[in-house]
C-alpha cells in the first residue's frame, strides 16, 4: 500500500509555525517561531488548535486510516477498552477499504478529515488544498452518512490556504497534544506510551496511527499494544476518554 509521501512530520515547532503563520496574523506570524517551541506557551495561545478540551477527558485520534489490514484490530481493543474515538481518514484510504470507513462509524467511532492523499500543505498549491479538503469530506460524508466535523492536516502542517480550506469544507482543525511517535520501525508500546505521557496535560488531545501507509511497515503495532497501558495510566489521573466530539473544544477560534 503506497501513498504519494512516505516523510513523517516535522517537528512539532515547524507545525505550529506553520500553523501560526497561515492563521494567526502578522503579529503572531513574526513571534510564533520563539513561542511556539515551547510547549506551555503555545498550548496557551492555541488552545483549539492543540486539541485542549475538559480537563478529565482524553480525545483519542488516529491518523491514515482506514486500512483493511490494521483498524479491524484497533476496533476491537477499542470495543474491548469502552473508548469512543476520532478517526482522522483519508480520502483515498477509505475509497479502497470498501465498506470500513462506514464499519469504524457504525460502531460509534467519530470519522473526521485527515485528506484526500497524504501530502504536506505547503507543497501543494492553493487551489489543490482546497480541493483535496472538499474531496475529502464529501468522500467520507458519503462512505459514513455523516458529515465530517473536524480536520487534521497531513504533517500539522498548514499552508496559507489551509485555514481557508477547512472554512470552505465546513470542517474545524485541530492538531494535537501529545503524540506516540508511533510511525517509527522501532517504536513500542511501551515507548508509545512513555511519549505520550512527555507532552500530555489533563484535557490534551492524543495522536496515534490505526495505519502503517506512511509509517515503517507494522509499525501500527506499537499504537496497538499502548492502549491497554494507557489505559491504566490515564484511569489512574482519573481521566475518561472518547472522540473529539466529547471533549468540550470551543469551535471557531485556534
Ligand atoms: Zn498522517
Amino acid at each position: 500500500m503506497t501513498t504519494p509521501a512516505r516523510r513523517r512530520p516535522p517537528p512539532p515547532q515547524l507545525a505550529w509555525l506553520a500553523a501560526a503563520t497561515a492563521g494567526a496574523g502578522a503579529v503572531l506570524a513574526q513571534t510564533a517561531p520563539a513561542l511556539t517551541a515551547v510547549p506551555v506557551v503555545r498550548r496557551a495561545i492555541f488552545p483549539r488548535l492543540t486539541g485542549l478540551g475538559r480537563p478529565d477527558h482524553v480525545a483519542l485520534t488516529f491518523d491514515d486510516g482506514p486500512d483493511p489490514a490494521s483498524t479491524p484490530q484497533f476496533l476491537a481493543e477499542l470495543d474491548r477498552l469502552g473508548w469512543k474515538a476520532t478517526f482522522f481518514m483519508l480520502g483515498s484510504m477509505a475509497r479502497r477499504s470498501g465498506g470500513l470507513a462506514a464499519e469504524v462509524a457504525a460502531a460509534g467511532h467519530e470519522v473526521a478529515v485527515h485528506g484526500d492523499v497524504h501530502l504536506s500543505q505547503v507543497w501543494r498549491t492553493p487551489s489543490a488544498v482546497i480541493d483535496d479538503a472538499r474531496r475529502a469530506r464529501d468522500t467520507l460524508a458519503e462512505l459514513t452518512g455523516t458529515t465530517p466535523a473536524w480536520m487534521r492536516p497531513p504533517y500539522g502542517t498548514l499552508s496559507g490556504a489551509g485555514p481557508e480550506a477547512a472554512r470552505r469544507a465546513g470542517l474545524e482543525l485541530v492538531l494535537w497534544t501529545a503524540w506516540g511517535r508511533d510511525w517509527r520501525a522501532e517504536a513500542t508500546p511501551s515507548s508509545v506510551t512513555a511519549d505520550i505521557g512527555t507532552d500530555m496535560v489533563p484535557g490534551g488531545t492524543v495522536l496515534l496511527h490505526d495505519s502503517d501507509c506512511t509509517s515503517a511497515p507494522g509499525a501500527w503495532r506499537s499504537a496497538l499494544g499502548s492502549l491497554a497501558r494507557l489505559a491504566d495510566v490515564w484511569a489512574g489521573r482519573g481521566w475518561t476518554v472518547g472522540p473529539l466530539r466529547d471533549h468540550g473544544l470551543r469551535p471557531g477560534r485556534f
